[in-house]
Order: structure tokens, then C-alpha cells, then sequence
């Protein structure tokens, strides 16, 4: 999955700025940057809920030209392809936690309810929730919550998951039992791109990671390179260093 020579504006505002990055199947894609940089905007992107005004998107045989008008069939084979996790869950609240993963295997791929629920048992037993099928979202933790929503991610069998945020609403100890189910992900190497504000998960989980300001990309490369203490952009330094707090005395 790539993305080309990329720019997108709202309004007069330019947000991304001539983005080309490369996201390799089979790994955890990380993207890190201070706020209102274009992380959301270019996850968005990858599953077309924004659409560039510019650039390329090439997703197996999917070449897509954003300068051109993308048909609903492009549309939907590239959602197929992509899963999306959004920070604030969004399960729907009146579906138990079973009906939630079934909902879209049923409905969009058309599985039979009986394999839809086997493998939504299977994907809740993996997040570590496998007494939970019949609760209900408002009755779960913010972390369990998360855990529902990569599971119905997962039931879609999507070529990759995109994470947005996944566990910033989330109080610390929560934030953990999420960020582990991801780290086992990314060692069974299911294709992810995460957006996080978290460093030290960020530099364990990822594979490659592209770090983000002002809509332009000025680091894209392995994690041991980004988080090296000679890191030769001074820029990128101070922002690890303030997101470690490493200077906090
Ligand atoms: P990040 O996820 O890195 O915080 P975003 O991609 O959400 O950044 O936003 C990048 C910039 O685009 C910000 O300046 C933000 O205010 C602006 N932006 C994002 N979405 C919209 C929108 N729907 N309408 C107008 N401006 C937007
Ligand atoms: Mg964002």
C-alpha cells in the first residue's frame, strides 16, 4: 500500500503537502508527529474518508488517481482492504459486544451467521474478551471497549488495520492491555498503521516510522535511526525528548 506525491486542502489551508510514503505489508507502520500535523488527515486518506485533491494511491491492483473522481466501486473494494479504529471506539451502543463483530461480516461480506459468530468468538478470545460476547459497550472499560473494536476490525479480515489514536482516551493501565494486543498483532504480522503520541510503545511496536510536521514528511525510516540520540534533525530530538520527558528535572 502506497500513497504518491499527495496534497490536500481544507478550506485555503494546505494540510499535507507533496506526501509519498510507503507502507510495507506484513509490518507496523507508526506515524508520530505534534498535533494538527496530518496524521488523521492521512489515515483518513488510506480508507478514503478524506479524498486528496492530488496524488496517487496504489493498493495491490487498486491505482487510484485523486485528482480524478473515485467511482463507489474503488470506494468500497479499498475499505474492504483497510479497517479503521477510531480513539473513541465507536461500537455501536445498541448491540451487544457479539453483534458489533457480526454486523458488517453479515451484512457487508455476507457471511452466514454461524460463521460470522465462530469467528467473532475466535477474534474475542484473542483481545482477551472471550467471556464478553453478550455485554453490552456501555457496561465495558474504555481499554475493553478499544479491545471490541480492533476485534470487529479484525472480523472484516481486512489486508490492514489503521489506528488512529487507539488509546489516548485511555487511563494508563488500560492503555496497556491495548497496547499489548497490538504488539501481538504486529509479531503475527497483520499489515497496521498507527498514529500514537506514545513513545515507548511506538518504539517497540513499529517497523518503520514517519514522523510528521506541518503536513510535510521529515522522517521516514527505521525506529532505531528515528530514536538514535545522534538523530541529525535537531527538530526531531526535542520532540522525542519532550515526549519522553526525558528533560524533566
Ligand atoms: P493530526 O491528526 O496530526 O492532529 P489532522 O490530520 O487531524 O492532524 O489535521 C491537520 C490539519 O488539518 C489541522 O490544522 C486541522 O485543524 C485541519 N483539519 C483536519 N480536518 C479538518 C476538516 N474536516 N476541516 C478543516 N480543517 C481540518
Ligand atoms: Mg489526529
Amino acid at each position: 500500500m502506497k500513497i504518491s506525491n499527495v496534497n490536500k486542502t481544507f478550506g485555503t489551508k494546505q494540510v499535507l503537502f507533496n506526501v509519498s510514503l510507503d507502507f510495507p505489508a506484513a509490518q507496523t507502520t507508526v506515524i508520530v508527529g505534534p498535533s494538527g500535523s496530518g496524521k488523521s488527515t492521512i489515515l483518513r486518506s488510506l480508507n478514503l474518508l478524506e479524498v486528496p485533491e492530488s496524488g496517487r494511491y496504489d493498493f495491490d491492483d487498486l491505482h487510484l488517481d485523486f485528482a480524478k473522481k473515485i467511482s463507489n466501486r474503488q470506494k468500497l473494494a479499498l475499505r474492504k482492504k483497510t479497517g479503521m479504529v477510531f480513539q473513541n471506539y465507536n461500537l455501536f451502543p445498541n448491540k451487544t459486544v457479539l453483534g458489533n463483530l457480526i454486523e458488517g461480516p453479515t451484512q457487508v461480506l455476507k457471511q452466514s451467521r454461524a460463521a460470522a459468530l465462530k469467528t467473532a468468538n475466535e477474534l474475542l478470545a484473542k483481545v482477551g474478551l472471550a467471556q464478553y460476547g453478550g455485554a453490552n459497550p456501555q457496561e465495558l472499560s474504555g481499554g475493553q471497549a478499544q479491545r471490541v473494536a480492533i476485534a470487529r476490525a479484525l472480523a472484516m479480515n481486512p489486508e490492514y488495520i489503521l489506528l488512529d489514536e487507539p488509546t489516548s482516551a485511555l487511563d494508563p493501565e488500560l492503555e496497556l492491555e491495548v497496547l499489548k494486543v497490538l504488539l501481538q498483532l504486529a509479531r503475527e504480522k497483520q499489515s497496521m498503521v498507527i498514529v500514537t503520541h506514545n513513545m515507548i510503545f511506538a518504539r517497540r511496536v513499529a517497523d518503520k516510522i514517519v514522523f510528521l510536521e506541518n503536513g510535510h514528511v521529515l522522517f521516514d525510516g527505521a525506529p532505531q535511526r528515528f530514536f538514535a540520540p545522534n538523530n541529525p534533525n535537531e527538530r526531531i530530538r526535542n520532540f522525542i525528548a519532550s515526549m519522553t520527558m526525558e528533560n524533566l528535572n
